[in-house]
């Protein structure tokens, strides 16, 4: 009997039933655009149905030309194209899993020189202006959807999502910011609300009664000039009688400078909304956003705030998410930390998307599942990301590793990153690697740190070094100082630090230290307090306004920090394609001061003497804090070479300190023992 009983209570629709409450959300992979895409994606998506999931929607798909995302994104607009779908419907179907197509035109989102929109204009987040619908225009788009949807159910799709939030076309159709139009499209809610009911009728028309159509609703836009609470419930009490099954729930537009997934989101921080929205309709609801365990899930649906939840980047993280809550251990869940590294910074720079904690998301076809033939006994040299991920994947596949950790715990340097407020996930990570040591009877020893006398009188067949990195300390006058710092003295030791800091290296570290240093220690992070989270952002939970929007709240900063480094580029250039933008936000409503173009001179009792292109200053702060960069701890790995047969395996930041992150660290622990 499974813990999460309400999870796994199936729903019906009337016409066919879903087997439990989850949906796997939309999420655009990459695949869709590469050579065997439909291959890659039969198997991507079959692998999720075969992990359990009721329900999955599939990327957004184009209805045609003009709402492509960009020039070679996906469209089904014509009997051709049905075929390849057929690939991904019918492994879907041979697990007992529903599957619908999310139909989206992008509207001003486009990134190509064609796309269309309610009124001529070009979005903060496209560099093209995108074209005002003429009215035949309108019309020839909503047979475009209802063709694309009838498409889709040729191809074995059980229904279709259409695409109603995030300010994509529809959306730019509800909201007067973006639906300048005089026409009976513009102007009133009535008017602006009339292509989303057209579409959705003109889709029940083709499709007939047992086809299941999910509405994607914009419950809160959290732009200026969106629409009103009042609007949200108007359309969504027209939804049922369009002939939509079920209500999905869309937070925020894609432009709105507004975190609504980021790691540094609370878990499940939008589920009021949908809760307010099922009080006014009689039609199954989708809570999501942030949502990446059964226990909230569960909690979710048992106290009837929604009928269903959708979650996207779980899926990838685990497949198995599901079968394995419903084994009761969801403690063996691999959860999505949220940091979007491998997922959608992929997306924005063109790349297939993956998964940080899973680097075999999405590339299920490269890698095999077959165990070995020949178990050999290798020893794994740290616990960090990269010799985790290797000693649970080679064991996995038969091998017999034992870890050797010098600290106390596992998790290298993850240990310091949970550290810092908003990253709090990242215990998860090393919550399932631990989890997997005990299941797959891993041998550990930790507070043993591997010598060459230790490896040289052992008979392991193979040793991996994984020892990682070592911080930086930069050649500075004075470097010996007290008042210096390095990073893990600071987020690991949590050594007694002053009000006035000044950190050396604006790097991924040196960005995380701030956003430590400018928290109370006292006090929960927003990450942990949605309160905190909703006031931070402007995110008004009592809609007085068009788009929920508030003027923000700035968090009174726990100290004075000025963040250094020497380059002439913008502060956070490197981070993260869709999170650093919130990183920069975060410390600059800190007050935290940025200086390039710094040189550094030395460090005293007076504090960090500096000279900048504005001329030469002392920083008179009670701390420095260095966190200018790593380099490799692989001394063991070059002595063991020149000493031993035995093959020897170097991986992570031992390998290659230069922008190691957890993300290569754990791809190439699992590539390695995908080889070995
Ligand atoms: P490490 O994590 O350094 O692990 C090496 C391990 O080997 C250590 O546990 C060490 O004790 C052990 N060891 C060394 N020598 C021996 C020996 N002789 N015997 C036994 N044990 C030994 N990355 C991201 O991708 N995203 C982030 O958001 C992110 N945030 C971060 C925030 C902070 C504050 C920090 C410090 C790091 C962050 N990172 C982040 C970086 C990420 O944690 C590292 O890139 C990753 O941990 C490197 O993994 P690794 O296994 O190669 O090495
Ligand atoms: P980093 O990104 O290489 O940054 C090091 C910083 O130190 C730079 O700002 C550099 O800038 C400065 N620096 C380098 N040598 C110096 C010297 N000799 N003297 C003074 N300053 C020096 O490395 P990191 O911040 O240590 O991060 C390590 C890795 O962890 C990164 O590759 C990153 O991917 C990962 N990480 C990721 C995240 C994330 O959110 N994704 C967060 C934390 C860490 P100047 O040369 O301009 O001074
Ligand atoms: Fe989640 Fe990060 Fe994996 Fe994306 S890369 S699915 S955000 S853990």
């Amino acid at each position: 009997m499974s813990n999460y009983s309400a999870l796994f209570n199936p729903l019906d629709l009337g016409f066919c039933k879903l087997k439990n409450r989850v949906i796997m959300g939309s999420m655009h992979t990459g695949l869709e655009e590469t050579k065997n895409g439909f291959h890659k994606m039969a198997k991507f998506y079959g692998e999720r149905a075969k992990g359990g999931v009721g329900l999955i929607v599939t990327g957004g798909i184009s209805p045609n030309l003009q709402g492509r995302i960009h020039p070679l994104g996906l469209q089904l607009s014509y009997p051709w194209q049905v075929k390849k779908h057929k690939l991904i419907t019918k492994e879907v179907h041979k697990h007992d899993s529903k599957i619908c197509l999310q139909i989206l035109h992008s509207g001003r989102y486009a990134y190509h020189p064609f796309g269309a929109t309610p009124s001529t204009s070009k979005a903060p987040i496209s560099p093209f202006k995108a074209r005002g619908m003429s009215k035949l225009g309108i019309k020839k788009t909503i047979w475009d959807y209802a063709n694309c949807a009838r498409l889709a159910q040729k191809a074995g799709y059980d229904g279709v999502e259409i695409m109603g939030s995030e300010g994509y076309l529809i959306n730019q159709f509800l909201a007067p910011k973006t639906n300048k139009r005089t026409d009976e499209y513009g102007g009133s809610f009535e008017n602006r609300s009339r292509f989303a009911l057209e579409v959705i009728r003109a889709i029940r028309k083709k499709t007939g009664k047992k086809f299941i159509i999910i509405y994607r609703l914009s419950m809160i836009d959290l732009i200026k000039d969106g629409q009103t609470w009042d609007e949200v419930v108007t359309l969504a009490k027209q939804l049922k009688e369009a002939g939509v099954n079920i209500v999905n729930t869309g937070i925020g537009w894609h432009e709105a400078r507004v975190p609504t997934i980021a790691t540094m989101v609370p878990r499940a921080p939008f589920v009021w909304i949908t809760e307010r929205i099922k009080k006014e309709i009689d039609l199954p609801v989708v809570a999501t956003n942030r949502i990446n365990t059964p226990e909230k899930i569960e909690e979710i649906i048992e106290s009837g705030k929604a009928d269903l939840v959708s979650m996207a980047r779980p899926f990838l993280a685990d497949p198995d998410f599901l079968l394995k809550a419903q084994a009761n251990k969801s403690d063996e869940i691999n959860t999505c930390i949220a940091c979007n590294q491998a997922c959608l910074d992929h997306i924005f720079q063109n790349k297939i998307s993956s998964c940080l904690v899973n680097p075999k998301a999405c590339h299920e076809t490269e890698y095999s599942k077959e165990k070995v033939q020949r178990a050999k006994r290798i020893a794994v040299v740290g616990s960090g990301p990269a010799g985790l991920s290797f000693a649970v994947e080679a064991a996995q596949r038969g091998h017999k590793p034992t870890i050797f950790e010098k600290a106390s715990e596992i998790g290298g340097q993850f240990n310091i990153a949970k550290e810092i407020p908003g990253k709090e996930e990242f215990r998860e990570t090393i919550r399932y690697f631990l989890k997997q040591i005990e299941v797959l009877n891993i041998e550990l020893h930790l507070n043993k740190e591997v010598t060459i006398d230790l490896l040289k009188s052992s008979d392991f067949d193979e040793v991996v070094f994984a020892s990682g990195v070592r911080p930086r300390i930069p050649k500075i006058e004075g470097i010996g100082h007290e008042k210096v710092l390095s990073y893990p003295e600071v987020l690991y030791q949590k050594k007694p630090i002053g009000k006035k800091v000044a950190v050396i290296g604006a790097g991924g570290i040196g960005f995380d230290t701030s956003e430590f240093l400018i928290h109370d220690p006292e006090h929960n992070s927003e990450s942990m307090d949605k309160e905190a989270f909703f006031k931070h952002w402007g995110i008004d939970t009592d809609y007085k306004d068009r788009g929920a929007v508030a003027p923000k709240e700035k968090p009174a900063p726990f100290r004075e920090i000025y963040l250094l480094q020497r380059k002439a580029t913008k502060h956070g250039k490197f981070l993260g394609k869709t999170t650093g933008w919130i990183h920069r936000q975060s410390l600059k409503d800190a007050n935290v001061k940025m200086l390039n173009e710094v040189t550094y001179k030395k460090i005293d009792d007076k504090g960090l003497h500096i000279d900048t292109p504005e001329g030469s200053r002392i920083l008179e702060v009670d701390n420095v804090v260095i966190c200018a960069g790593q380099y490799s701890d692989n001394e063991l790995f070059h002595k063991f070479k020149e000493l031993d047969n035995r093959p020897a395996h170097l991986i992570g930041g031992a390998e290659k300190s230069m922008e190691i992150d957890a993300k290569r660290a754990i791809k190439q622990g699992v590539d390695l023992a995908n080889k070995i």
